[in-house]
């Protein structure tokens, strides 16, 4: 990491995230495609938090992404949380930074938005894209999972579908009922059919004017560094966790958790010790 620092920082990160079924997948491949086009080399990180096995993951790369995977300036890597310490807001930003100073001019990070992990993940990036389509109730599903909050940019996907029209209403009166200044940066809603490869130039040029004011507010500095301070916390939450968690049965947390059970300590003063290493 020490080597690789210097390297980074001049990727654009993409966040897509959006509830099962939506048509990530699917958004994913025509905006590669469409970005490939231009020349540029992509790096993807497709995170599937319920995914036991990220070996099984890589099957499903293949599948999803068929298209791309001969291609040697694609690179798609997939992230299952399970079975690592600190889990996915320790392993993501790593991942990131990796294909970051590998040269990849985009990365593009596709989240399932239905844990809170996944959505900050997605809110991670310079520009977060949310995808809905209608017929999933998805429009209420969303604003419950908190991902309409995050949005820099909305896709409403399956447009040839019946209630496309309905959802995008929805998003214009929420979206008109939030309060805006001048200075921010109104989310713009794009209508695709991502299977037929329609309305993915309106999204790239959505993702433009965004990468546009991020650039010109200055916004586009805060957010890395809003990502670098998770990044660090994560970092030392997993290395804090690594040394007070210990094996079941002979580390110092279950020697003062038992105390604390038993009413001999106070967990305030059972955090100090454990803190202090003592
Ligand atoms: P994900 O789970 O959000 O990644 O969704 P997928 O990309 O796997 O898509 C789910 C299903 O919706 C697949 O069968 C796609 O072929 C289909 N699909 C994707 N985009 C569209 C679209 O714009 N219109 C229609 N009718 N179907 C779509």
């Amino acid at each position: 990491m020490k080597l690789v620092a210097p390297m980074a920082g001049k990727a654009q990160v993409l966040g897509l995230t959006g509830s099962p079924g939506v048509g990530k997948s699917t958004v994913s491949g025509s905006l590669i495609r469409w970005y490939r086009d231009q020349g540029l080399r992509i790096g993807v990180l497709a995170v599937d938090p319920s995914s036991p096995f990220s070996g099984g993951a890589l099957l499903g790369d293949r599948i999803r992404m068929q298209e791309h995977a001969t291609d040697d300036q694609v690179f798609i890597r997939s992230m299952a949380s399970r079975g690592h310490l600190g889990g996915l807001s320790w392993a993501t930003p790593q991942a990131l930074r990796i294909l970051d100073a590998a040269g990849f001019d985009l990365v593009l990070i596709e989240t399932v938005g239905v844990g809170q992990a996944e959505v900050e993940i997605a809110s991670l990036a310079d520009t977060a894209l949310v995808v809905i389509a209608p017929g999933l109730g998805d429009s209420i599903q969303a604003a419950k999972a908190g991902i309409l909050e995050i949005a820099d940019v909305f896709v409403v996907n399956k447009s040839d579908r019946p209630g496309a029209q309905e959802v995008v209403r929805d998003l214009r009166t929420m979206l008109a009922m939030a309060r805006y200044d001048a200075a921010d940066f109104k989310p713009p809603i794009v209508s695709t059919v991502a299977s037929a490869g329609q309305g993915i130039e309106d999204l790239a040029a959505a993702i433009g004017r965004h990468r546009d004011w991020l650039d010109a507010s200055g916004r586009l500095a805060s957010r890395r560094q809003a990502r670098a301070r998770e990044e660090i916390s994560a970092i030392a939450l997993a290395a804090l966790q690594q040394r007070t968690g210990g094996l079941p049965g002979e580390s110092q947390l279950d020697e003062l958790a038992s105390r604390v059970a038993a009413g001999d300590l106070d967990p305030y003063a059972a955090a100090d010790e454990l803190l202090a290493g003592r």
